[in-house]
């Protein structure tokens, strides 16, 4: 029998080329989440790949025998019930490890555009740059490089390891709190083949948070759903400290965050993901001092084609062994 998988929120072509070129029949439809049990069923469905639009429940599990195979481009699995379609024998795979370049990048890019107010220039400019540039040139002045400086790493996983490099690569000092890693053992990788090894060890949370000049968070939504950076963790920084969260939303406490800003304990920060997605508070999107993305981490083209080749290999080598 023809192997079908849905690609229900899409596959980048690498991936889609990679599946077809095995023989397995992939279908793009974007199909509404209330059809999705019918048309499974209609056109005997083998496998139903997802982002983080489509959700797949024990509804859809209980009431489609052709389906065989989740998988979800990307990390986190909160919109599939993992354990229970695997209880019932599915296999449901993800590709954890093909954005965290991505992230990385993506957390540099908010930091250096906070420590030169690029976010607020890029907001102004448009607005009064011919009328009162220099004013916003001297309201600018007082920017702050990101070399030498202390970048500290809260939760150092894969995505926390590859911000370590890039903080290592600009000369600045990376401390990191992870409960779960002792040490890391990064390898730069440089253009031309050659590397540099580097060990470092994990630190108490308060060391990392009370002597970073940069704080950025990449832990996995806790499990009791509490922030890891509130007004008491906030208290112990370094003043005009700088935080980046481009790992969950919720994992700073965002009342927490805009009273620091407003009281000048925090500069700024730079926040990919929010308590409330797809609508953040109007108070966060109106802050001058947040530079904001709407949870891009991982929208690379990088990313994303290493993510379809991902899904299709592990794909291929499931149904191979079926
Ligand atoms: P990972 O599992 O490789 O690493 C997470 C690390 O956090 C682990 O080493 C774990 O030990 C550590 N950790 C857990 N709780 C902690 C705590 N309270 N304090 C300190 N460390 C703690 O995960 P990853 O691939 O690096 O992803 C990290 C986060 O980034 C996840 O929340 C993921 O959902 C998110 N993410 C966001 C985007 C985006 O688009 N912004 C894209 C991909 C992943």
């Amino acid at each position: 029998m023809a192997i079908k998988i849905l690609a229900n929120d899409g596959i980048s072509a690498e991936g889609k080329a990679k599946l077809e070129s095995a023989g397995i029949e992939l279908l793009e439809t974007k199909v509404a989440q209330e059809q999705l049990i019918n048309y499974i069923n209609e056109n005997e469905i083998s496998g139903i790949l997802v982002r983080s639009a489509t959700k797949v429940r024990t509804d859809i599990i209980d009431a489609c025998p052709s389906l065989k195979l989740i998988g979800r481009g990307g990390v986190g699995m909160d919109n599939i019930d993992v354990d229970y379609a695997r209880s019932k024998g599915l296999e449901v795979i993800n590709t954890p490890a093909a954005s965290s370049e991505s992230v990385a990048e993506l957390v540099f890019a908010h930091l250096f555009g906070l420590a030169r107010f690029l976010h607020d220039a890029n907001r102004n400019m448009p607005l009064e740059g011919e009328t009162r540039f220099k004013d916003l040139k001297k309201g600018y002045s007082k920017g702050k490089e990101l070399g030498g400086k202390t970048l500290g790493i809260i939760g150092c996983g894969r995505i926390g390891q590859a911000v370590a490099k890039i903080g290592l690569g600009l000369g600045m000092k990376v401390i990191f709190h992870d409960p779960f890693i002792e040490k890391v053992n990064l390898k730069l990788n440089f253009f031309d083949s050659q590397s540099v090894e580097f060990g470092l060890d994990s630190q108490s949370f308060d060391e990392v948070i009370s002597n970073a000049d940069f704080i950025t968070l990449h832990v996995p939504a806790q499990a009791d759903g509490t922030a890891v950076i509130g007004v008491k963790e906030i208290e112990k920084m370094k003043d005009g400290v700088i935080l980046i969260n481009a790992s969950r939303g919720g994992i700073i406490d965002e009342v927490a965050l805009l009273n620091a800003i407003e009281n000048k304990k925090v500069f700024g920060a730079g926040l990919d993901v929010f308590e409330q997605e797809p609508t953040p508070s109007v108070h966060l999107l109106m802050n001058p001092e947040l530079s904001l993305s709407p949870h891009i981490g991982a929208a690379t083209n990088e990313a994303q084609a290493r993510i379809g080749l991902e899904l299709a290999d592990k794909i291929i080598a499931h149904f191979q062994n079926a």
